[in-house]
C-alpha cells in the first residue's frame, strides 16, 4: 500500500494557509507566459480557475463539452453559498465555518483543507460582489443571508433560487475578459477523452471537436480539472444530463487515484419520481427548509384517505400531522444535514406513512409560515386585525419574494400549486463527495494534474452541507490553484514547449479511437440509454443507494458485471465516428460509469460503517442512526486503478488535533 502524502503545512491550523502561502515557490511574471496550462470544465471551479490563471499572465487554454461555458451545471445550483461573514451578528465565525463542515462530514474530511475552504469563504463574496453578482439584500442594502442545513447561524448568501447561475455569470465574465485578452483560448464543444502521461506528469489531453468528431491533441506543462461530479451514474438524479465521470475516470485510469467513491449525496428535497419516462430529477432547493415544515400524517387511515383524494393535505388537522423532523431533532428542527433528512424520510415511507401515488414522499408545507410572514406584514402595516385571508395574501407575497421562481418551477412540473397545497418531496441523487484525491495543493497522484470543484474528493467527508460546493469550486479556482499550481510549475520554467508530437499522445489519441471504432462497431439491439437507466435505477440505487449492506452489494457487483458485459457485446450506436454522434457521446459516458460503479461498490463494502450520505444497514444506533466507526475507518480511501472491476486499495490517515470525534447529533 502507498503511503499518500497530503503535504498539509506544519504549524498551528488557522496559521497554515496564511504562511504557507507565503513562503512557497512563485513562478515569475516572464516565465509564467512561457508556461501553457489546460483547464477542461467551464463551471464555478474550472471557470474562475482559468481567469485567475490568464490574469495571472499564465497561457490557458480552456475545455468544455458544453456549447457555452456558461451552460456548466453550476448554473443549476439554486439555494446559496456559504461564507463566514458574521454580517447576522448571530455567533459565526471562520472556526464555526470549519467546525459545522468537519462535523456535517461526518469527521471525514481533512481539517486543514475544510478550514482553509472557511477562510477563503469571505474573500469569495467580495470578489462575486465586485464583479457585479446580485446577491439578495436586506432593505438597507447589507447583504442578505439564510439558513442551510447543519448549522445554527444564518450564513448562506443567495441570489434568488439562482445563485448558481448568478455566480457563473460573474466567473464566466472573468472568464471572457481573459478571452478577449488573449490569455485563454476557449474550446466550446470539446470533449476530453483521455489524459497524456509524459514522464510520469500530465501533459496534455486528447479530446473530441463534438461538432465533426475530430480527435484532437493538446498539450501544456500542467492540466487542471474541474469536470464535476458523478452523481449520474445513478442516472435518475437533480445533475444535468450532461454531467458525467469520464474526464476524473481517464485521468484516474492512467493513474490518478480516486478516493471515497461511495460517499454520494442523497437531497431530502427532490420532486418525487412520478414515472418510467423520467431521465431527470428536479431539485427543490434545501432554502425551502428554512420556512417549509416536513410532515406526514400520524397515522395509515389518514394515508389511506389521502391517498383515494378523500381528504386535501391542507385540510389535515394539525394533531394527524407528524412534524417528524421536529419531533425527533428538536434542536435543528427542519434543518437537519441532508443525509439525516433523506434517512428520516425513507423512514417514514419504509413504515408506509409516505404521501402521493407511489408512496414515496413527504410534504412540504409553508402555511405556517406564510401566516406568520402575513401577521408581521400586518403589524407593520398597522393592520393587526386584518382577516385571515388578507394575512395570506400579504405572507404570500413575502415567500413569493424569497422561493418565487422554485414554487413556479414545481407548480410547472407537477400542476400543483404550493402556495394552496403542500409540495410533496423525496430524496434524490445529487452531489458526489468523492471524487480525484488531491493533496493540500490540490494536486492528484499524478504530478502535474489538479483536480477542482465537484471532481475532487473534496472537504466535505461523507456529507456536504447545503451552499458549501459553490463555496469550495470558487475558493479552488479563485484562492487556491492560482498559488498552489506554482508548486508544480516553478520547477518547470525551464522546460519547453510540450510538444503533441510524442508517443504518449500517439498511443492516447490510438487508444481512443479504437474505443469509439469498438463501440460503433458492435451494432446491438439495445440503446445507451437503457443500459445507462438499468445500471443506475435498477442496481446502484436499489443496492447502493440510501441505504446498503453487504449482501445487496455483493449481488450489485454481480449484476453490474453481468450488464457491462452485455453492454460490450449487445449497445446500438448509431451513425459514424467523424460526425455530430450524440449517442456515441453518451456511450463513452456511460462505458465509464460502469467501470466507475464497480469501484463505488468496492468502497462501499470496504467501509463496515454508517457515515455520512453511506449508510449500512448493518452499522446503525438502535435509534436508527449511522454508527461511525473512528478507530478503524477514520481513513480516505483512495482506489488506485488496476483494470475494470478490479483497484487497490490506498489509505490517507485522517488526524484531527482541532476538534474532538464525536456522534454526530442534531436532536
Ligand atoms: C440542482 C442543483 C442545485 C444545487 N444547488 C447548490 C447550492 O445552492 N449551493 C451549493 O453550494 N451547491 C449546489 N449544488 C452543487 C453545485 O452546483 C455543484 O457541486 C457545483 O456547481 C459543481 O461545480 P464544478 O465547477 O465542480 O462542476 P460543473 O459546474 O459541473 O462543471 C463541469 C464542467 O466540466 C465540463 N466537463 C466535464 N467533463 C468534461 C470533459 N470530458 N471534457 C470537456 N469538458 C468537460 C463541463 O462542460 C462543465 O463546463 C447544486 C447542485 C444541483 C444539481
Amino acid at each position: 500500500m502507498r503511503k499518500l502524502d497530503s503535504k498539509v503545512p506544519p504549524g498551528p491550523l488557522a496559521e497554515k494557509w496564511v504562511k504557507y502561502r507565503s513562503t512557497m515557490p512563485l513562478v515569475a511574471p516572464n516565465n509564467k507566459r512561457r508556461l501553457d496550462v489546460i483547464v477542461v470544465g467551464t463551471g464555478l471551479a474550472g471557470a474562475s480557475a482559468a481567469a485567475t490563471l490568464g490574469e495571472l499572465g499564465y497561457n490557458v487554454s480552456c475545455f468544455t463539452f458544453h456549447d457555452s461555458p456558461r451552460r456548466a451545471h453550476s448554473i443549476a445550483a439554486q439555494g446559496g453559498i456559504n461564507a463566514a461573514k458574521n454580517y447576522r451578528n448571530d455567533g459565526d465565525s471562520v472556526y464555526r465555518l470549519f467546525y459545522d463542515t468537519i462535523k456535517g462530514g461526518d469527521y471525514r474530511s481533512r481539517e486543514a483543507n475544510v478550514h482553509r475552504l472557511a477562510e477563503a469563504s469571505t474573500d469569495i463574496i467580495d470578489q462575486c460582489v465586485a464583479q457585479g453578482v446580485p446577491f439578495a439584500r436586506e432593505y438597507g442594502g447589507e447583504l442578505a443571508t439564510r439558513s442551510f442545513g447543519g448549522v445554527q447561524v444564518s450564513r448562506t448568501f443567495y441570489a434568488r433560487g439562482q445563485t448558481g447561475q448568478q455566480l457563473l455569470l460573474g466567473a464566466y465574465s472573468a472568464l471572457s475578459r481573459q478571452i478577449s485578452l488573449g490569455s485563454v483560448t476557449m474550446y466550446n464543444r470539446h470533449e476530453m477523452l483521455d489524459l497524456v502521461v509524459v514522464d510520469g506528469k500530465a501533459r496534455g489531453i486528447i479530446a473530441r471537436n463534438l461538432l465533426n468528431g475530430k480527435i484532437e491533441r493538446y498539450a501544456a506543462h500542467a492540466v487542471v480539472l474541474g469536470t464535476g461530479g458523478y452523481g449520474n451514474v445513478y442516472y435518475l438524479s437533480t445533475n444535468a444530463m450532461g454531467c458525467n465521470v469520464s474526464a476524473a475516470w481517464r485521468a484516474h485510469r492512467r493513474g490518478a487515484y480516486f478516493a471515497n467513491p461511495c460517499y454520494c449525496q442523497i437531497h431530502p428535497t427532490c420532486i418525487p419520481v412520478s414515472g418510467d419516462y423520467q431521465s431527470k430529477l428536479t431539485l427543490m432547493s434545501e432554502s425551502l427548509r428554512n420556512d417549509g415544515r416536513v410532515w406526514v400524517p400520524k397515522d395509515m387511515a389518514m394515508v389511506e384517505k389521502l391517498r383515494k383524494g378523500e381528504v386535501k393535505p391542507e385540510n389535515v388537522a394539525e394533531e394527524d400531522r407528524d412534524y417528524y423532523l421536529e419531533r425527533i431533532y428538536p434542536a435543528f428542527g427542519n434543518l437537519v444535514p441532508r443525509d439525516v433528512a433523506s434517512r428520516a424520510a425513507k423512514y417514514v415511507c419504509d413504515e408506509g406513512r409516505g404521501v402521493g401515488p407511489t408512496g414515496l414522499s413527504v410534504y412540504l408545507d409553508f402555511s405556517t409560515n406564510t401566516m406568520r410572514y402575513g401577521r408581521s406584514v400586518a403589524i407593520s402595516k398597522g393592520q393587526p386585525d386584518a382577516s385571515d385571508a388578507k394575512v395570506k395574501e400579504w405572507g404570500k407575497e413575502v415567500v413569493s419574494a424569497k422561493y418565487g421562481n422554485l414554487f413556479e418551477m414545481y407548480e410547472k412540473i407537477t400542476g400543483e400549486n404550493p402556495y394552496e397545497t403542500p409540495m410533496r418531496i423525496y430524496p434524490a441523487i445529487h452531489y458526489t463527495m468523492g471524487g480525484l484525491w488531491v493533496d493540500y495543493n490540490l494536486e492528484t497522484t499524478i504530478p502535474g494534474l489538479f483536480a477542482l470543484g465537484e471532481c475532487n474528493f473534496s472537504d466535505h467527508g461523507a456529507n456536504r452541507l447545503g451552499a458549501s460546493a459553490l463555496m469550495q469550486g470558487l475558493a479552488d479556482g479563485y484562492f487556491v490553484i492560482p498559488y498552489t499550481i506554482g508548486t508544480f510549475l516553478a520547477n518547470e520554467i525551464r522546460t519547453p514547449k510540450i510538444s503533441p508530437e510524442q508517443a504518449a499522445f500517439d498511443q492516447a489519441e490510438k487508444e481512443v479511437k479504437e474505443r469509439i471504432e469498438k463501440l460503433l462497431s458492435i451494432q446491438g439491439n439495445r440503446s445507451v440509454e437503457s443500459f445507462h437507466r438499468e445500471l443506475g435505477v435498477d442496481i446502484m440505487w436499489e443496492y447502493c443507494g440510501m441505504a446498503r449492506n453487504a449482501d445487496g452489494l455483493k449481488t450489485a457487483q454481480q449484476k453490474v458485471r453481468k450488464l457491462r458485459d452485455e453492454f460490450w457485446k449487445n449497445v446500438f450506436v448509431p451513425g459514424a465516428a467523424n460526425e455530430y454522434n450524440p449517442e456515441l457521446e453518451k456511450a463513452l459516458r456511460v462505458a465509464d460509469f460502469f467501470e466507475l460503479a464497480e469501484v463505488m461498490i468496492m468502497d462501499a463494502l470496504d467501509r463496515k460503517e454508517s457515515c455520512g450520505g453511506h449508510f449500512r444497514d448493518e452499522y446503525a444506533t438502535p435509534e436508527g442512526e449511522a454508527q461511525r466507526n473512528d478507530k478503524e475507518y477514520a481513513y480516505v480511501a483512495a482506489w488506485e486503478f488496476k483494470g475494470p472491476g478490479q483497484a487497490e486499495l490506498h489509505k490517507e490517515e485522517l488526524t484531527f488535533e482541532n476538534v474532538e470525534l464525536k456522534t454526530r447529533s442534531y436532536k
